[in-house]
């Protein structure tokens, strides 16, 4: 018999687990009342990126849009500008999206219909349950990383857990698990469990609240459930940036849209070798870096010394950035700016300026490396 369907186990998995929450549970800012916006805002947040990472983006963001309204009211760029730095830009525009959708077609408050919440944009079945029972209760179940990984072993599930069968038996697992009282939290639990117990490797079952109920553990299957599919090896990309410098300003470019950093500004980069990670329009790989700034912004530039590396990872890329200092070649009457082919701006740029122009983590790396020292790239120290 599976564990799930022998006598009173998940009334005792659900009474220990939700015992173990009331005292253990760590005290997030999300987690202070039940608005639905802010645990929209922290599930969005929570995409691919740990708890530790987003408290303090959380805040930050909240304080700038303390609301559902004062969001959709908002323009993309302020918004994409209180989310840098956490990544996972696309995350940022599907929270825009659903909260002026949520203003528009609900008039400002959280629909209750899991069918309703799941059309918002960016919203599918887990952040849906985590959701509808944080926010109101409803007895909803979640599958995610940390929830999928306990419900695996909870009930030894020995199938690739990102399969359709084992997959439909972890929410199956799920909905039986969270239906009753208490339904926020015990999903709440259920996380709280994969993140602070049952780790993924090395999970602590000495002083685990569902120890005995646990039916890896009582094979021993910990190592080895949950099966996930092989890691695809990442993909080296190399690209360089000119960090051209006249008049003490700075050459500064907006990426257009669609793409991954449409309307992030940059230094202006060319693909070097491999695929281009952000989908930049109108430069192939292997284009030069004198004659891609001249292309990217219309003005032909003298490429300088190296003066700074970096490496990034971006989805499954892993970019290597060189970054020349460089200066516009004389020209009588000096260089007009025309952005060119995946630019919608172009602009010198006070340095002072650098900090209010939405950028890439990468790209704050590289304004943090010239602020350290201005005249290794030819600006005033
Ligand atoms: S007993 Fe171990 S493997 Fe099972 S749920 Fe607890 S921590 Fe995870």
């Amino acid at each position: 018999m599976a564990p799930e369907d022998a006598s009173g186990w998940l009334a005792g998995v659900r009474e220990r687990l939700l015992a173990w929450f009331d005292v253990e549970k760590r005290p997030l800012p999300w987690r202070a009342d039940r608005d639905p916006y802010r645990i929209l805002v922290s599930e969005m947040m929570l995409v691919q990126t740990t708890v530790a990472a987003v408290v303090s983006y959380f805040d930050r963001f909240v304080a700038e849009f303390p609301d559902l309204a004062s969001l959709a009211a908002a323009d993309e760029e302020r918004v994409l500008k209180a989310w840098e730095g956490l990544g996972y830009y696309r995350r940022a525009r599907q929270l825009h999206a659903a909260a002026r959708a949520i203003v528009a077609d609900h008039g400002g408050g959280m629909p209750r219909d899991p069918a309703a919440v799941r059309a918002l944009p960016g919203v599918g079945r887990y952040m849906a349950g985590a959701i509808l029972s944080q926010a109101f209760d409803l007895p909803e179940p979640i599958v995610e990383a940390n929830s999928r990984r306990v419900l695996a072993r909870l009930v030894a599930e020995r199938g690739e857990v990102t399969t359709a069968k084992p997959l439909a038996r972890l929410w199956e697992v799920a909905g039986r698990l969270v239906a009753g009282e208490r339904a926020g939290d015990f999903n709440q639990a259920l996380m709280e469990l994969g993140a602070l117990v049952c780790a993924p490797r090395e999970p602590r079952c000495l002083i685990c609240p569902v120890a005995e109920s646990c039916e890896a553990r009582r094979l021993g299957l910990q190592a080895e459930i949950p099966r996930l599919p092989a890691r695809t090896a990442s993909q080296e990309v190399a690209e360089a940036c000119a960090v051209v410098v006249d008049a003490g300003r700075v050459l500064m470019v907006r990426r257009a849209g669609p793409g991954l950093w449409a309307g992030f500004w940059e230094f202006p980069t060319v693909h070097l070798v491999g695929p281009d990670p952000a989908g930049r329009g109108g430069l192939g790989p292997s284009i030069d870096l004198e004659r891609g700034v001249e292309r990217l912004t219309g003005v032909e530039i003298v490429v300088g010394s190296l003066v700074h590396s970096l490496s990034y990872g971006v989805t499954r890329y892993r970019v290597r950035l060189d970054a020349h200092a460089a200066t516009p070649r004389p020209r009588p009457g000096g260089a007009e700016l025309v952005p060119g082919s995946g630019m919608s701006a172009a602009a010198w740029v006070e340095p002072g300026g650098l900090r209010e122009l939405t950028m890439s983590a990468a790209g704050r790396r590289l304004v943090a490396a010239i602020r350290s020292d201005p005249a290794a790239w030819g600006l005033p120290e």
